[in-house]
Protein backbone atom coordinates (compact mmCIF):
# COMPACT_ATOMS: atom_id res chain seq x y z
CA UNK A 1 0.00 0.00 0.00
CA UNK A 2 1.74 3.15 -0.74
CA UNK A 3 2.15 6.02 2.15
CA UNK A 4 -1.12 7.74 2.18
CA UNK A 5 -3.58 5.71 0.58
CA UNK A 6 -5.95 3.97 2.23
CA UNK A 7 -7.54 0.73 0.27
CA UNK A 8 -10.52 1.19 -1.09
CA UNK A 9 -9.89 5.16 -1.68
CA UNK A 10 -11.42 6.18 -5.12
CA UNK A 11 -10.13 9.51 -6.29
CA UNK A 12 -12.61 9.60 -8.90
CA UNK A 13 -16.37 10.75 -8.86
CA UNK A 14 -18.87 11.37 -10.98
CA UNK A 15 -18.78 15.28 -12.84
CA UNK A 16 -21.93 17.39 -11.81
CA UNK A 17 -23.14 21.02 -12.11
CA UNK A 18 -23.22 23.03 -9.15
CA UNK A 19 -21.14 20.72 -6.82
CA UNK A 20 -17.74 20.91 -5.65
CA UNK A 21 -16.17 22.22 -8.80
CA UNK A 22 -18.99 22.65 -11.25
CA UNK A 23 -19.76 26.23 -10.83
CA UNK A 24 -23.10 28.18 -10.78
CA UNK A 25 -23.28 30.25 -13.95
CA UNK A 26 -25.63 32.24 -15.34
CA UNK A 27 -28.32 30.74 -17.27
CA UNK A 28 -28.05 27.30 -15.74
CA UNK A 29 -30.79 25.80 -15.04
CA UNK A 30 -30.75 23.45 -11.96
CA UNK A 31 -31.89 20.25 -11.62
CA UNK A 32 -30.28 16.50 -11.05
CA UNK A 33 -26.89 15.21 -11.68
CA UNK A 34 -26.22 15.24 -15.27
CA UNK A 35 -24.40 11.61 -15.07
CA UNK A 36 -26.26 9.37 -16.70
CA UNK A 37 -25.08 5.83 -16.30
CA UNK A 38 -25.25 4.09 -19.65
CA UNK A 39 -27.70 1.20 -20.05
CA UNK A 40 -26.48 -2.04 -18.28
CA UNK A 41 -24.95 -4.45 -20.61
CA UNK A 42 -22.77 -8.24 -20.61
CA UNK A 43 -20.27 -8.50 -22.61
CA UNK A 44 -20.26 -12.02 -23.99
CA UNK A 45 -16.33 -13.82 -24.04
CA UNK A 46 -14.78 -12.43 -26.81
CA UNK A 47 -12.76 -14.63 -29.38
CA UNK A 48 -9.14 -13.41 -29.62
CA UNK A 49 -9.99 -13.00 -34.29
CA UNK A 50 -6.47 -11.15 -34.30
CA UNK A 51 -4.37 -13.68 -32.45
CA UNK A 52 -5.76 -16.46 -34.73
CA UNK A 53 -5.11 -14.13 -38.08
CA UNK A 54 -1.78 -14.27 -36.60
CA UNK A 55 1.17 -17.02 -37.94
CA UNK A 56 0.22 -20.49 -36.74
CA UNK A 57 3.76 -21.15 -35.33
CA UNK A 58 3.52 -19.11 -32.42
CA UNK A 59 0.24 -20.97 -31.26
CA UNK A 60 1.94 -22.98 -28.07
CA UNK A 61 -0.79 -25.29 -25.89
CA UNK A 62 -0.19 -24.13 -22.43
CA UNK A 63 1.93 -22.04 -20.18
CA UNK A 64 4.83 -23.87 -19.87
CA UNK A 65 5.78 -24.07 -23.69
CA UNK A 66 8.51 -21.55 -24.33
CA UNK A 67 8.06 -18.43 -26.49
CA UNK A 68 11.53 -17.60 -28.52
CA UNK A 69 10.68 -13.16 -27.34
CA UNK A 70 12.12 -12.61 -30.69
CA UNK A 71 10.29 -14.23 -33.13
CA UNK A 72 7.26 -12.17 -31.57
CA UNK A 73 9.23 -8.51 -32.18
CA UNK A 74 9.61 -6.53 -35.03
CA UNK A 75 13.23 -6.36 -36.86
CA UNK A 76 11.95 -2.86 -38.34
CA UNK A 77 9.63 -1.49 -35.23
CA UNK A 78 6.72 0.80 -36.10
CA UNK A 79 4.78 -0.12 -32.82
CA UNK A 80 4.13 3.50 -32.09
CA UNK A 81 4.22 6.89 -34.00
CA UNK A 82 7.95 7.14 -33.53
CA UNK A 83 8.32 4.72 -36.12
CA UNK A 84 12.11 4.13 -35.34
CA UNK A 85 12.57 1.00 -37.58
CA UNK A 86 15.22 -0.43 -34.95
CA UNK A 87 15.88 -4.15 -35.18
CA UNK A 88 14.08 -5.23 -31.87
CA UNK A 89 14.54 -8.59 -32.68
CA UNK A 90 18.67 -8.82 -31.91
CA UNK A 91 18.32 -6.53 -29.21
CA UNK A 92 18.38 -2.67 -30.61
CA UNK A 93 16.36 -0.45 -28.67
CA UNK A 94 14.29 2.63 -30.13
CA UNK A 95 13.26 6.00 -28.90
CA UNK A 96 10.72 4.13 -25.67
CA UNK A 97 14.18 2.05 -24.76
CA UNK A 98 12.09 -1.24 -25.28
CA UNK A 99 14.25 -4.13 -26.72
CA UNK A 100 14.09 -7.82 -27.08
CA UNK A 101 13.17 -8.35 -23.63
CA UNK A 102 9.30 -7.95 -21.92
CA UNK A 103 10.35 -6.16 -18.78
CA UNK A 104 6.99 -5.57 -16.16
CA UNK A 105 7.57 -3.39 -12.74
CA UNK A 106 4.62 -4.11 -11.06
CA UNK A 107 1.45 -6.53 -11.08
CA UNK A 108 -1.60 -5.27 -8.64
CA UNK A 109 -4.72 -4.79 -7.90
CA UNK A 110 -5.13 -1.29 -8.31
CA UNK A 111 -8.14 0.52 -6.66
CA UNK A 112 -7.51 4.39 -7.44
CA UNK A 113 -8.97 4.14 -11.14
CA UNK A 114 -11.88 5.56 -12.28
CA UNK A 115 -14.72 3.98 -10.58
CA UNK A 116 -16.19 1.61 -13.39
CA UNK A 117 -12.36 0.29 -13.75
CA UNK A 118 -11.38 -0.47 -10.24
CA UNK A 119 -14.82 -1.31 -8.72
CA UNK A 120 -14.29 -2.86 -5.44
CA UNK A 121 -12.28 -5.49 -6.38
CA UNK A 122 -9.75 -3.90 -7.74
CA UNK A 123 -8.09 -3.40 -11.33
CA UNK A 124 -5.71 -6.03 -12.21
CA UNK A 125 -2.58 -3.69 -12.84
CA UNK A 126 0.16 -4.38 -15.11
CA UNK A 127 2.56 -2.14 -15.23
CA UNK A 128 5.23 -2.00 -18.35
CA UNK A 129 8.46 -0.45 -17.83
CA UNK A 130 9.75 2.04 -20.90
CA UNK A 131 7.56 4.28 -22.60
CA UNK A 132 7.19 5.92 -26.56
CA UNK A 133 6.40 9.40 -25.77
CA UNK A 134 8.60 10.59 -22.55
CA UNK A 135 6.81 13.72 -21.02
CA UNK A 136 8.71 15.55 -19.23
CA UNK A 137 6.54 15.69 -16.63
CA UNK A 138 5.70 12.12 -16.08
CA UNK A 139 4.06 10.96 -13.00
CA UNK A 140 6.00 7.41 -13.59
CA UNK A 141 9.26 8.62 -13.99
CA UNK A 142 11.28 5.26 -12.80
CA UNK A 143 9.10 3.20 -15.28
CA UNK A 144 9.04 5.46 -17.81
CA UNK A 145 12.60 5.46 -17.95
CA UNK A 146 13.03 1.73 -17.57
CA UNK A 147 15.20 1.99 -14.78
CA UNK A 148 12.51 0.16 -12.81
CA UNK A 149 11.32 -3.18 -13.66
CA UNK A 150 12.14 -7.03 -14.51
CA UNK A 151 12.48 -9.16 -17.28
CA UNK A 152 9.90 -11.69 -17.81
CA UNK A 153 8.70 -14.31 -20.29
CA UNK A 154 5.54 -13.95 -22.28
CA UNK A 155 4.19 -16.97 -20.29
CA UNK A 156 4.65 -15.21 -16.90
CA UNK A 157 2.75 -12.32 -17.98
CA UNK A 158 0.20 -15.03 -19.01
CA UNK A 159 0.56 -16.00 -15.32
CA UNK A 160 0.40 -12.44 -14.11
CA UNK A 161 -2.93 -12.35 -15.62
CA UNK A 162 -4.27 -15.65 -14.16
CA UNK A 163 -2.67 -14.57 -10.84
CA UNK A 164 -4.76 -11.47 -11.07
CA UNK A 165 -7.98 -12.70 -11.64
CA UNK A 166 -7.44 -15.02 -8.70
CA UNK A 167 -7.40 -12.38 -6.45
CA UNK A 168 -10.71 -11.10 -7.64
CA UNK A 169 -9.61 -8.38 -10.24
CA UNK A 170 -12.48 -6.76 -12.30
CA UNK A 171 -9.96 -6.59 -15.53
CA UNK A 172 -6.56 -6.94 -16.61
CA UNK A 173 -5.15 -3.32 -16.75
CA UNK A 174 -1.98 -2.97 -19.10
CA UNK A 175 -0.67 0.23 -18.34
CA UNK A 176 1.46 1.65 -20.96
CA UNK A 177 1.48 -1.69 -23.12
CA UNK A 178 2.49 -0.09 -26.75
CA UNK A 179 5.88 -0.87 -27.15
CA UNK A 180 5.22 -4.45 -26.38
CA UNK A 181 2.24 -5.16 -28.06
CA UNK A 182 3.11 -8.46 -30.17
CA UNK A 183 3.62 -9.47 -26.30
CA UNK A 184 0.78 -8.79 -25.06
CA UNK A 185 -1.12 -10.35 -27.41
CA UNK A 186 0.56 -13.59 -27.32
CA UNK A 187 -0.01 -13.15 -23.42
CA UNK A 188 -3.48 -12.59 -23.52
CA UNK A 189 -4.44 -15.71 -25.99
CA UNK A 190 -2.18 -17.97 -24.08
CA UNK A 191 -4.19 -16.38 -20.55
CA UNK A 192 -7.84 -16.74 -22.35
CA UNK A 193 -6.90 -20.77 -23.20
CA UNK A 194 -6.38 -20.95 -19.47
CA UNK A 195 -9.88 -20.10 -19.33
CA UNK A 196 -9.28 -16.20 -18.17
CA UNK A 197 -12.55 -14.31 -19.18
CA UNK A 198 -11.76 -11.29 -18.03
CA UNK A 199 -11.42 -7.57 -20.14
CA UNK A 200 -8.75 -6.74 -21.41
CA UNK A 201 -8.26 -3.13 -20.59
CA UNK A 202 -5.31 -1.06 -22.71
CA UNK A 203 -4.09 2.16 -20.70
CA UNK A 204 -1.97 4.41 -22.94
CA UNK A 205 -0.88 7.88 -23.57
CA UNK A 206 -3.06 8.01 -27.04
CA UNK A 207 0.00 8.55 -28.72
CA UNK A 208 -0.84 5.50 -31.23
CA UNK A 209 -0.32 4.10 -34.96
CA UNK A 210 -3.90 2.80 -36.40
CA UNK A 211 -1.87 -0.29 -37.61
CA UNK A 212 -1.33 -1.31 -34.14
CA UNK A 213 -4.25 -0.57 -32.89
CA UNK A 214 -5.66 -2.78 -35.69
CA UNK A 215 -3.88 -5.78 -34.02
CA UNK A 216 -5.75 -5.47 -31.03
CA UNK A 217 -9.38 -5.53 -32.51
CA UNK A 218 -10.79 -8.46 -30.59
CA UNK A 219 -7.64 -8.49 -28.00
CA UNK A 220 -8.85 -5.41 -26.09
CA UNK A 221 -12.04 -4.61 -24.61
CA UNK A 222 -11.73 -1.35 -23.24
CA UNK A 223 -9.15 1.80 -23.86
CA UNK A 224 -7.91 3.78 -20.89
CA UNK A 225 -6.69 6.62 -23.04
CA UNK A 226 -5.00 9.84 -22.75
CA UNK A 227 -5.71 12.96 -24.52
CA UNK A 228 -2.87 15.41 -23.24
CA UNK A 229 -3.04 18.02 -25.83
CA UNK A 230 -4.63 20.25 -28.54
CA UNK A 231 -2.08 22.65 -29.33
CA UNK A 232 1.36 20.98 -31.34
CA UNK A 233 4.09 23.70 -29.33
CA UNK A 234 3.02 22.07 -26.39
CA UNK A 235 3.31 18.62 -27.17
CA UNK A 236 7.16 19.73 -28.83
CA UNK A 237 7.78 21.11 -26.02
CA UNK A 238 6.63 18.57 -23.02
CA UNK A 239 6.68 15.45 -25.12
CA UNK A 240 8.74 16.36 -28.01
CA UNK A 241 6.01 15.01 -30.37
CA UNK A 242 4.46 18.15 -32.40
CA UNK A 243 2.25 15.24 -34.32
CA UNK A 244 0.60 14.28 -30.91
CA UNK A 245 -3.00 16.00 -31.23
CA UNK A 246 -3.77 14.57 -34.78
CA UNK A 247 -2.42 11.30 -33.92
CA UNK A 248 -4.18 11.14 -30.61
CA UNK A 249 -6.99 12.13 -31.90
CA UNK A 250 -7.05 10.09 -34.86
CA UNK A 251 -5.93 7.02 -32.34
CA UNK A 252 -9.57 7.78 -30.39
CA UNK A 253 -11.82 7.72 -33.34
CA UNK A 254 -10.16 3.92 -34.43
CA UNK A 255 -10.48 2.96 -30.77
CA UNK A 256 -14.01 3.70 -30.76
CA UNK A 257 -14.57 2.26 -33.70
CA UNK A 258 -13.21 -1.00 -32.48
CA UNK A 259 -14.45 -1.55 -29.32
CA UNK A 260 -17.88 0.69 -29.54
CA UNK A 261 -19.56 2.71 -27.02
CA UNK A 262 -18.66 3.28 -23.44
CA UNK A 263 -20.55 0.44 -21.46
CA UNK A 264 -21.13 -1.11 -17.91
CA UNK A 265 -22.34 -3.99 -16.81
CA UNK A 266 -25.61 -4.13 -13.67
CA UNK A 267 -22.95 -3.21 -10.95
CA UNK A 268 -21.52 -0.63 -12.63
CA UNK A 269 -18.01 -2.12 -13.91
CA UNK A 270 -16.87 -1.54 -17.70
CA UNK A 271 -17.31 -4.37 -20.01
CA UNK A 272 -16.21 -2.00 -23.16
CA UNK A 273 -15.67 0.96 -24.48
CA UNK A 274 -13.44 3.67 -24.17
CA UNK A 275 -12.56 6.30 -21.01
CA UNK A 276 -10.37 9.18 -22.44
CA UNK A 277 -8.63 10.93 -20.10
CA UNK A 278 -7.16 14.36 -19.44
CA UNK A 279 -4.69 15.49 -17.08
CA UNK A 280 -4.62 18.89 -16.69
CA UNK A 281 -1.62 20.86 -16.84
CA UNK A 282 -1.58 23.70 -14.55
CA UNK A 283 -1.71 27.35 -16.56
CA UNK A 284 -3.16 25.37 -19.47
CA UNK A 285 -7.33 25.74 -19.24
CA UNK A 286 -7.58 26.76 -23.25
CA UNK A 287 -5.64 23.84 -24.11
CA UNK A 288 -7.69 21.59 -21.86
CA UNK A 289 -10.97 23.10 -22.98
CA UNK A 290 -9.82 22.63 -26.70
CA UNK A 291 -8.61 18.93 -25.80
CA UNK A 292 -11.97 17.92 -24.37
CA UNK A 293 -14.09 20.48 -27.29
CA UNK A 294 -11.96 18.46 -29.72
CA UNK A 295 -12.75 15.21 -28.70
CA UNK A 296 -16.26 16.26 -27.95
CA UNK A 297 -16.86 16.70 -31.69
CA UNK A 298 -15.17 13.37 -32.82
CA UNK A 299 -16.84 11.34 -30.75
CA UNK A 300 -19.55 13.28 -28.69
CA UNK A 301 -20.93 10.91 -26.01
CA UNK A 302 -19.63 7.20 -27.36
CA UNK A 303 -16.80 7.31 -24.80
CA UNK A 304 -16.45 8.57 -20.69
CA UNK A 305 -14.73 11.49 -19.75
CA UNK A 306 -12.43 11.33 -17.12
CA UNK A 307 -10.86 14.86 -15.66
CA UNK A 308 -8.09 14.58 -14.08
CA UNK A 309 -6.29 17.07 -11.72
CA UNK A 310 -3.57 15.63 -10.24
CA UNK A 311 -0.41 16.95 -12.28
CA UNK A 312 2.44 16.74 -9.91
CA UNK A 313 5.65 18.79 -10.15
CA UNK A 314 8.05 16.25 -10.70
CA UNK A 315 11.99 16.49 -10.64
CA UNK A 316 12.27 17.25 -14.04
CA UNK A 317 9.99 19.73 -14.25
CA UNK A 318 12.53 22.17 -12.27
CA UNK A 319 13.86 23.09 -16.31
CA UNK A 320 9.91 23.62 -17.30
CA UNK A 321 9.13 26.89 -15.07
CA UNK A 322 5.52 26.50 -16.27
CA UNK A 323 4.84 23.04 -14.96
CA UNK A 324 6.56 24.27 -11.39
CA UNK A 325 2.77 24.65 -9.93
CA UNK A 326 0.24 22.53 -9.11
CA UNK A 327 -3.50 22.61 -10.87
CA UNK A 328 -5.47 25.15 -9.46
CA UNK A 329 -8.89 24.59 -7.96
CA UNK A 330 -10.50 27.42 -10.00
CA UNK A 331 -8.57 26.63 -13.67
CA UNK A 332 -9.61 23.17 -12.65
CA UNK A 333 -13.35 23.88 -12.14
CA UNK A 334 -13.36 26.10 -15.11
CA UNK A 335 -12.64 23.05 -16.96
CA UNK A 336 -15.07 20.96 -15.72
CA UNK A 337 -17.39 23.32 -15.59
CA UNK A 338 -16.77 23.58 -19.87
CA UNK A 339 -17.09 19.90 -20.15
CA UNK A 340 -20.22 19.73 -18.66
CA UNK A 341 -21.54 23.03 -20.75
CA UNK A 342 -20.77 21.05 -24.39
CA UNK A 343 -23.13 18.69 -23.10
CA UNK A 344 -21.20 15.46 -21.79
CA UNK A 345 -22.95 13.11 -20.01
CA UNK A 346 -20.54 10.27 -18.90
CA UNK A 347 -18.05 11.89 -16.91
CA UNK A 348 -15.42 11.63 -14.15
CA UNK A 349 -13.86 14.27 -12.52
CA UNK A 350 -10.78 13.88 -9.49
CA UNK A 351 -11.62 15.19 -6.03
CA UNK A 352 -9.55 17.99 -4.35
CA UNK A 353 -5.93 17.11 -2.58
CA UNK A 354 -5.20 14.35 -5.52
CA UNK A 355 -1.59 16.43 -6.71
CA UNK A 356 0.46 14.40 -4.71
CA UNK A 357 3.01 11.64 -5.12
CA UNK A 358 1.46 9.08 -2.83
CA UNK A 359 -1.05 8.50 -5.82
CA UNK A 360 1.50 7.03 -7.61
CA UNK A 361 1.94 3.65 -7.07
CA UNK A 362 5.30 1.73 -5.74
CA UNK A 363 7.35 -0.25 -8.75
CA UNK A 364 9.12 -2.85 -6.62
CA UNK A 365 8.12 -5.80 -8.46
CA UNK A 366 4.96 -6.31 -6.54
CA UNK A 367 3.42 -9.41 -7.94
CA UNK A 368 6.28 -9.63 -10.94
S1 LIG B 1 7.79 1.00 -30.03
FE1 LIG B 1 9.79 1.84 -29.44
S2 LIG B 1 11.25 1.10 -30.99
FE2 LIG B 1 9.17 0.81 -31.81
S3 LIG B 1 8.75 2.63 -33.03
FE3 LIG B 1 7.95 3.03 -30.96
S4 LIG B 1 9.62 4.05 -29.84
FE4 LIG B 1 10.49 3.11 -31.68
Amino acid sequence: MTKGMTKGTVPFVMCKKDGHYGRKRKNRTKGPVPFVMPEPSVIASRACAAWQSMDAAFIVGGLSQPIAMHQLLPTSCELCPRVCGVNRAVGERGICGADDTLVVARAALHHWEEPPISGSGGSGTVFFSNCSLHCVYCQNEPLSSGRAGKAVSVQRLAELFLELEGQGAHNINLVTPTHYVPQVIEAVSLARAASMSLPIVYNTSGYESLATLELLAGVVDIYLTDLKYASAALAARHSNAPDYPQVALAALKAMVAQVGEYRVDDAGIMRSGVIVRHLMLPGQLTDSQAVIAQAFEAVGNAVCYSLMNQFTPMPACAHYPELAAIVTEAEYGDLVAFALDLGITHSFMQEGGTASESFIPAFDLTGV
